[in-house]
């Protein structure tokens, strides 16, 4: 940076601003920003980036800037995105921003046509490219391949996730009725795992990673879903402005007379569970935009009954019957199960007697909703295996994978829901970091460039502290839930005392958790992420009681009782004899999580990084330093960071042997791709700096590739 050149300066909303550099101190320096001439403000020196001499300027690949930086991405992402380019590559990398309106022919068939067979960087970047090089790469390599999609709420990875299947099918489908079903799923997995949030009216509520699954001639053959954390406290509460999920609005709107009988069904706002938060929201795809307001039947009791001693269910008599006969239980038997527990007695030395002890109002509140919760997640789990019914496959040779998951999210409550997805996403930014960091800095190794170790932020010991063996938290909590008394004070004490000075886990001032409710200070810890420090509670609410799983197991409803009978959670509580079943899912998400990570590795991978361009969810509005943050998160600017210093465009000799061999004399052509290529590096009079010849290809400084190609063509 040079006294008098343009440079990225901070800038609150806009995240950097245009200035020049007017005097260097110690560790700040003064800048005069360009739009306030005469005005001047200090920056830290480490947030001051050089900038490229044309800002109006954008390439579609990030990398063939001159400087790779936070600042100048971030102004590429804006310029394109101006020109309603939402697709930019950094290397093979792309960035997707949500442009919150349809743009014109953006995803039309003969986009799709366009893309088929097209190597990267050959069209415009796009989602469709990315597709097609996992098609290309599965082909070639007879290798399975997967696309990681990621991004905060709202940035379009559920949108693009469906592009890039309908992509696959309709370009290497058999044009059979499978190509329809995998595309299909999608409004059946959106209406029961979707919802309206404050921050995405249709958020998933859940990951998935959906295969597609090819023949050895690879033409697709069948799907498959996983599906992972599906959002449970949604079941029972939603915040101010938000909805449960679509289906039970859609169910009110949509029904028959008869089923809504037999169903006793009405609006949404005679429902608990549906009327605290909002039980509108008119959007133009969905069916329940017919919400039926007059239909509100003055027969039926709002669920919301008061509770008046303790020991009673909070509910009327009459959704109690209904309930009962909907799961197909006997009425007195869930009315007992709801209100008491059962409990072994050690007392007055008579081991082992089973005694009913009543619950309080809250705890049957919490068994109620611990039951309603338990539910939905079997429901939503035969949903999805219903669904992989409909295009099963017996002969795959490979496939094509397409992870769409909650990037990294904090709130200001957070529970263990958000420690999930977080370790989730600590997960995969490892993986991304092995993939991209390490396999980059492996490969200068391999090809002999010589170039210095790349260095990044290693997160294995915020994995460990999570998911190790004995003292990860995961292990404390199974650990804490076999004791007699289970309390998660003591469970935050004992992550605690277990990892004393851990430079990731820290204890939570006494003022975060105790503001709203009864939560002492120390029933939480703070664990800093690679992304940012995340505070969260150790209130459990979750736990089914023993005696109500085993009521709902035996329902005389046998789709109820397969329900419960399918999933894993009532045969990890009947081992566990009465304990709560929380640390299961735990434990089972910590496996799923490996397996998926285990598939992931042995796969070739893309990367997809969606941004959200504003919080107001409008088109043509790019609010630059919350974008910033994004790309932060996503570890983009790592990746930048190891470009900038390092060779990030390279073309293996053949490749620039066949580009170029039309544009030389005969007898150049003759000598070898190698040789061939040093000849013309050397008649063109490159500077030796900005190109480094490995074993197999050539490396290019940044910027250098775009350059070399321009003179080749302009000659
Ligand atoms: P969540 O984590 O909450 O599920 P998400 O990242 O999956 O969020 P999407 O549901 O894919 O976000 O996108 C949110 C909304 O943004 C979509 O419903 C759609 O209206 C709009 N959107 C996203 N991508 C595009 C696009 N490429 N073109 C037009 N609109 C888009
Ligand atoms: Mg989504």
């Amino acid at each position: 940076m040079e006294d008098g050149k343009p440079v990225w300066a901070p800038h609150p909303t806009d995240g950097f601003q245009l200035g020049t550099i007017v005097d260097i101190g110690a560790d700040s320096l003064t800048i005069e920003p360009l739009k306030q001439k005469g005005k001047t403000f200090l920056a830290p020196v480490n947030q001051v980036f050089p900038a490229e001499d044309d800002p109006n300027k954008h390439v579609e690949d990030n990398c063939s800037l001159m400087y790779l930086n936070e600042a100048t991405l971030l102004n590429n992402i804006r310029v394109r995105y101006s020109k309603d380019k939402i697709y930019t590559f950094v290397a093979n990398i792309l960035i997707a921003v949500n442009p919150y309106y349809d743009i014109p022919k953006l995803y039309s068939p003969e986009t799709i046509k366009q893309y088929q067979g097209r190597s990267l960087g050959t069209l415009p970047p796009h989602v469709y490219a990315i597709a097609d090089k996992a098609f290309r790469d599965m082909k070639v390599l007879k290798m399975s391949q997967s696309i990681i999609v990621s991004g905060e709420s709202g940035a379009g990875k559920t949108e693009n996730t469906k592009f890039v299947l309908r992509y696959l099918t309709t370009s290497y489908g058999t044009g059979q009725d499978i190509d329809e079903r995998i595309v299909e799923a999608n409004p059946l997995l959106e209406a029961f795992g979707n919802a309206k949030t404050v921050r995405n009216n249709n958020s998933s509520r859940f990951g998935k990673f959906v295969e597609i699954h090819f023949s050895e001639k690879n033409a697709v053959v069948g799907g498959f879903v996983s599906h992972y954390l599906l959002e449970k406290s949604r079941i029972c509460r939603q915040s101010q402005e938000e909805r449960n999920y679509h289906i039970f609005y859609r169910l009110c709107a949509g029904a028959s007379e008869d089923i809504r009988q037999r169903f006793y069904l009405s609006s949404p706002d005679t429902f608990r569970y549906l009327n605290r938060g909002c039980t509108r929201f008119f959007s133009t795809k969905d069916t329940d935009k017919q919400i039926l307001q007059n239909r509100k039947s003055p027969e039926v009791q709002p669920a919301a009954g008061r509770p008046r001693t303790s020991g009673t269910v909070n509910q009327s008599r009459e959704t109690l019957e209904h309930c009962a006969e909907l799961l197909g239980l006997d009425e007195e038997d869930l009315r007992i199960s709801l209100t008491t527990r059962v409990m072994l007695t050690t007392a007055g030395g008579a081991k082992g007697t089973v005694i009913k002890v009543p619950l309080k109002v809250e705890q049957a509140n919490n068994a109620r909703d611990a039951l309603a919760k338990a539910i939905y997640s079997c429901l939503f789990d035969h949903v999805v295996t219903r669904v992989n019914q409909c295009f099963p496959f017996d002969a795959s040779a490979t496939f094509i994978g397409v992870l769409d998951i909650a990037g990294f999210e904090y709130f200001e409550h957070n529970s263990f829901e958000q420690f999930c997805i977080n370790y989730c996403n600590e997960k995969l930014q490892q993986f991304f970091n092995e993939r991209i960091l390490k396999e980059e800095q492996e490969l200068y190794q391999k090809e002999g460039l010589g170039v210095n170790e790349v260095h990044y932020v290693d997160n294995q010991d915020c994995i460990d502290l999570v998911e190790a063996k004995l003292v990860g938290i995961l292990d404390i909590l199974d650990e804490e839930n076999r004791l007699p008394q289970p309390s998660d004070q003591h469970f935050a004490e004992m992550v605690h005392s277990k990892h004393k000075d851990h430079f990731r886990l820290t204890v939570p001032r006494k003022s975060k958790l105790a503001v709203h409710r009864n939560v002492r200070d120390d029933e939480g810890f703070i664990i800093r992420h690679f992304a940012g420090a995340v505070c969260y509670e150790t209130k459990n609410n979750d736990a089914l009681h023993m005696s109500l799983e085993a009521l709902v197991s035996e329902s005389k409803d046998r789709f109820v009782r397969e329900l419960f009978e399918n999933s894993n959670n009532s045969k990890d509580s009947k081992q566990k004899a009465g304990k709560l079943s929380f640390i299961s899912v735990g434990n089972k998400f910590k496996t799923q999580l490996n397996l998926l990570l285990d598939k992931l590795r042995s796969t070739g991978s893309s990367f997809i990084r969606c941004v959200k361009p504003n919080l107001k969810m409008v088109s043509h509005q790019f609010e630059g330093a919350q974008i910033l943050s994004q790309l932060q998160c996503s570890g983009m600017v790592s990746v930048l960071d190891l470009m900038q210093g390092g060779f990030p465009s390279r073309a293996p000799f053949h490749e620039l042997y066949n580009m170029y061999k039309q544009y030389m004399p005969a007898k150049l052509t003759r000598l070898d791709p190698r040789l061939f290529c040093k000849a013309l590096f050397k008649a063109l009079g490159l500077n030796a700096v900005d190109y480094k010849f490995g074993l197999t290809r050539v490396f290019f400084r940044p910027g250098k590739f775009a350059e070399f190609d321009q003179i080749m063509k302009s000659d």
